[in-house]
């Protein structure tokens, strides 16, 4: 079973302007918990703190065992911890094998590399046909799907996904989400998903937090926020 993660009275931001204030949140194990909320609300400034490349200026992150404010950033993915940023950040020169690879260096368990690959592109067929192909040349949600593999290639307890449907069409958007929560299902893995795409990750998530000028302003089941007539006056366009 995966861990948990739990944060409590977090304030971060950049320099002397503060971003998030007082954010407690939990992330129960195996849980898809959706973060949405505005442009500029601070979801990204969430996962890059709870990622280590923002600095808290207090507060307390736990996940699992780990403290996570006194953990280096590139030591977060051996613990189990692992980012996709907006945009999937993959190394466009090289090809799509190459980047799954990469995630693999940091593999945690001791499944044999190879039937783990195997295993990763069973769930994203896609990636199999492209793997010899450089990933700059990939389609959006390709490009999307190969971030997503290369990070559970290091075979994470807690994955954490920035806006992994941005840019994408409906249709891709949707099949995304879905592989999301294949992946929870099927790898054991619990999810943090920021969204702009409200309805679509409310509707794969167990749990959602809204994010509103850096303070949560509402949390519950994902089910119940997507059923608020308030919240889908403010995020969904309804
Ligand atoms: P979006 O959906 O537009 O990415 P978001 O909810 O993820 O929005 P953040 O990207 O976390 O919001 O931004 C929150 C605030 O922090 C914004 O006011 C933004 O301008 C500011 N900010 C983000 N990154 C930096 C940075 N590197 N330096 C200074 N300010 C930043």
């Amino acid at each position: 079973m995966s861990i948990g993660l739990a944060i409590e009275n977090l304030h971060a931001g950049y320099g002397p302007a503060t971003v998030l204030e007082d954010v407690s949140l939990t992330v129960n194990a195996g849980d898809i918990v959706a973060i949405v909320g505005a442009n500029g609300a601070g979801k990204s400034t969430l996962l890059n703190t709870i990622a280590g490349l923002v600095p808290a200026s207090s507060g307390r992150m736990r996940f699992g065992d780990t403290d996570i404010a006194a953990t280096r950033a590139d030591a977060l993915p051996r613990k189990g911890l692992v980012l996709v940023p907006e945009g999937g950040r993959l190394f466009p020169f090289m090809t799509v094998r190459e980047n799954l690879e990469v995630g693999g260096f940091s593999r945690r368990k001791s499944a044999d590399f190879s039937t783990w690959l195997d295993e990763v592109m069973d769930l994203f067929p896609i990636l199999r046909e492209r793997q010899g192909q450089l990933a700059g040349s990939l389609s959006g949600g390709e490009r999307q799907m190969c971030a997503i593999a290369r990070a559970v290639m290091s075979q994470p307890d807690l994955i954490m996904l920035d806006e992994p449907s941005v840019g994408l069409s409906p249709k891709l958007a949707h099949e995304v989400l879905g592989l999301v929560q294949t992946l929870r299902d099927t790898k054991d893995v619990t999810v943090i998903l920021v969204e702009q795409n409200v309805g679509e990750a409310l509707a794969v998530s167990d749990q959602a937090h809204v994010l509103d000028h850096g303070r949560i302003v509402r949390s519950g089941p994902a089910a119940e926020l997507a059923d608020d007539p308030a919240i889908q006056k403010a995020y969904m366009g309804l």
